[in-house]
């Protein structure tokens, strides 16, 4: 599993959001980046939208967590141990150790699936990678034929798109 886990540093989404003096970096780098998160957002918010969506309900349910920007999304630090990745939105274990980062990488690496298959994201990728995930029998298959989780094609698509162009 080739992850890619780089450790952003932790801005707080008012900030950003404010412009103030923690979200500014300056930079052409920079003011291109910026340009393409906004693309991303936008697309994210009309073509990926029945993700989007359910994304700013759980964002809602969790609005008192932490959230910070990460790599053009909304990061939601909860205190569950799992990850989920719904359009704009992510939502990952409240640390900063290496777990932490890489599930960070890896949900990403589901909004990029998101924002390539935009309203065929929940069927495609959702669904599956929840029963992958959650049925005691996928469970005891990994188990018992020693099968890694990343192995599953949702999930290892998404290592492998968290890995690729950086936004
Ligand atoms: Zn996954």
């Amino acid at each position: 599993m080739a992850l890619f886990c780089t450790r952003v540093p932790r801005r707080s989404l008012s900030a950003e959001l404010t412009g103030g003096p923690a979200g500014r970096v300056g930079g052409n780098m920079e003011k291109t980046k910026s340009v393409g998160q906004m693309i991303f957002a936008a697309i994210q918010c009309t073509w990926g939208i029945p993700q989007t969506f359910l994304g700013f309900v759980l964002f809602l349910r969790y609005i008192r967590a932490p959230h910070e920007w990460y790599r053009g999304v909304v990061r939601t630090r909860w205190d569950l141990e799992g990850g989920i990745s719904l359009g704009l939105f992510i939502f990952t274990p409240d640390g900063e150790d290496e777990w932490c980062c890489k599930m960070a990488a890896h949900e990403y690496g589901h909004t990029r699936q998101s924002l390539l298959l935009g309203p065929l994201y929940l069927a495609a990728i959702g669904l599956p990678s929840l029963l992958w995930e959650r049925l005691e029998w996928c469970r005891r298959l990994r188990r018992e034929k020693n099968i890694p989780y990343s192995w599953f094609y949702t999930e290892r698509w998404a290592d492998r798109l968290s890995s690729s162009i950086y936004i």
